[in-house]
């Protein structure tokens, strides 16, 4: 058993993993442990959590708001979503909370098996003895505050809710190599902009060139992670694509590396985001809006242009642009249609030089204080999370 000083936790916090590690050895492993700690994909382990007499938590890796649309779905009819909300477009009222637009929905509303699944991992994560989020409290706090109310959605959730974050990417074993590090030190203070769709989005051919185009016109100072496009029109999940070698891909504007060498730098499929965004050059950050980006860019001070593709993006987008006010979002659907050019270019004009891109930086600069506040001994987050160790203490001791 565990020495009673230290804790020990089994943690899987990605959805592969409980797949991938064999039954027996995950046995081993909690054994050892008194707590198991598992994404929203993982509570089927639970089961054997509760064989070995080990506490379970559930580790959300986006926000409350989600959490909050997640218990909401499971907790209605699934007909009244499916025809209010999804053929009927009107927004989905989640008490407590900000209202899910149809405009921003999670593709989990539109059909039944989704919303069963949804209904699942709801219930599932109610048999546990906890719900960790990678959120702070300052920056959801009605949310938070709603979720907790033993009386929400009739009494639904009952476990304690333990916002821990923003808990980021650390800068590891990722480097900047040296080309990109001298380009980044040789450009003025906040001058660049770093453009990403997370670990797996990609942009059709038409919306990289739109894309490019937009970058070229308002010569603007970048770092792209470049991957080849979608067969989609618009832009969805990475597939591999072909390479061309060393020039310009056919996929961006023909010449386009050569116009491009004095104002911008191209990262192949896959770029040392954190230390980028930590660097001081980079000045604004499109993304796709990923949660760990979002919260990458925030503890960083970077506002963003949200430009969301899939899953819960969209909210995200959403929370960033209306509700904190540190991004800004085309005025398309950037799963809809193709963002023009010119809307590209004002976008990064905006973020970059006007003044409501100087009131972004300001508030996102706050909102990084906050969430260095949040983490710091005292802070919120850092007594969440003391409070799940001490509960794993007083289990053990019990
Ligand atoms: N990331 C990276 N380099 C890339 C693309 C992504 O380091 O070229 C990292 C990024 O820093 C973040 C994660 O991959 O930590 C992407 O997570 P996110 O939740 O933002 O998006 P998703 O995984 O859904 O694409």
């Amino acid at each position: 058993m565990p020495n009673k000083a230290q804790p020990h936790v089994a943690l899987l916090a990605s959805p592969g993993m409980g797949h991938l590690i064999p039954i027996i050895e995950l046995g081993k492993r909690m054994i050892r442990s008194m707590a198991l700690i598992v994404d929203l994909f993982g509570a089927n382990a639970f089961e054997i959590a509760q064989e070995f007499g080990v506490l379970k938590y559930v580790f959300v890796t986006t926000n409350a708001w989600f959490l909050a649309v997640i218990f909401h779905s499971s907790s209605l009819d699934k007909q009244v979503i499916l025809e209010g909300h999804v053929k009927g477009r009107k927004p989905l009222k989640i008490p407590g909370c900000k209202s899910l637009s149809f405009k921003d929905t999670l593709e989990s509303l539109h059909d039944i098996d989704s919303l069963d699944e949804s209904e699942f991992i709801g219930t599932k994560m109610t048999k546990s003895n906890g719900i960790l989020i990678n959120t702070w409290q300052d920056l959801e706090c009605s949310t938070i505050e709603a979720l907790r109310d033993n009386n929400y959605l009739g009494g639904l959730i009952k476990v304690p809710i333990y916002p821990i974050g923003p808990l980021v990417r650390q800068e590891g074993k990722q480097v900047l190599d040296k080309q990109a590090k001298q380009w980044l030190d040789k450009q003025p203070i906040e001058s660049v902009i770093y453009v990403s769709f997370g670990s797996g989005g990609t942009l059709s051919a038409k919306q990289m060139t739109e894309l490019a185009c937009g970058l070229e016109q308002r010569q603007q100072k970048f770092i792209w992670g470049v991957r080849p496009p979608s067969n989609n029109a618009l832009g969805s999940y990475f597939t591999i694509g072909k390479n061309d070698g060393d020039g310009t891909p056919d996929y961006l504007p023909q010449g386009f590396f050569t116009r491009a060498k004095d104002i911008g730098l191209v990262i192949p499929m896959w770029a040392p985001q954190a230390q980028i965004l930590r660097h001081p050059s980079v000045g604004g950050f499109l993304s796709h809006c990923g949660w760990n980006s979002t919260l990458e860019s925030i503890t960083n001070g970077v506002p963003m242009i949200a430009w969301p593709l899939y899953a819960e993006q969209k909210m995200n987008a959403a929370m960033l642009t209306e509700d904190f006010e540190i991004a800004v979002r085309p005025k398309v659907s950037t799963t809809e249609e193709i963002v023009g050019r010119g809307e590209i270019e004002a976008m990064v004009r905006m973020m970059m030089a006007d003044k409501e891109g100087h009131a972004m930086k300001n508030i996102v600069k706050e909102l990084k204080q906050n969430a260095e506040k949040a983490l710091d001994k005292g802070g919120s987050s850092y007594n969440s999370l003391s409070q799940v160790a001490q509960d794993c203490l007083h289990h053990l001791q019990v």
